[in-house]
């Protein structure tokens, strides 16, 4: 018999500020990825979807980033990481 089925990981990418469309406060939120696998014997083999959300601190209130404004995270991600490298190396 073969075992498989499907799992979720979500993973905190980072973090910015706004304001919360739920709380309306100006608040911290986190950038939260989830990616989703499918599963042999438990064991994450294909990540076959990823998602991107934006969680506010304060209330919880969770939106999905779609297209253009997933683009852009990811891009402003990038340039997180690549700063974090850039000051690390000093
Ligand atoms: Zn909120």
């Amino acid at each position: 018999m073969i075992l498989f089925g499907w799992k979720t990981k979500p993973q905190v990418k980072g973090a910015t500020k706004g304001k919360c469309f739920a709380c309306k406060k100006l608040v911290q939120h986190a950038i939260v990825q989830v990616t989703h696998w499918f599963t042999l014997y438990f064991i994450p083999i294909i990540p076959y979807k990823k998602q991107l959300f934006v969680v506010c601190h304060n209330c919880g209130a969770k939106t999905e980033l779609k297209d253009d404004a997933k683009k852009m995270m990811i891009q402003k991600l990038s340039d997180l990481d690549a700063q974090t490298e850039t000051t690390s190396k000093k």
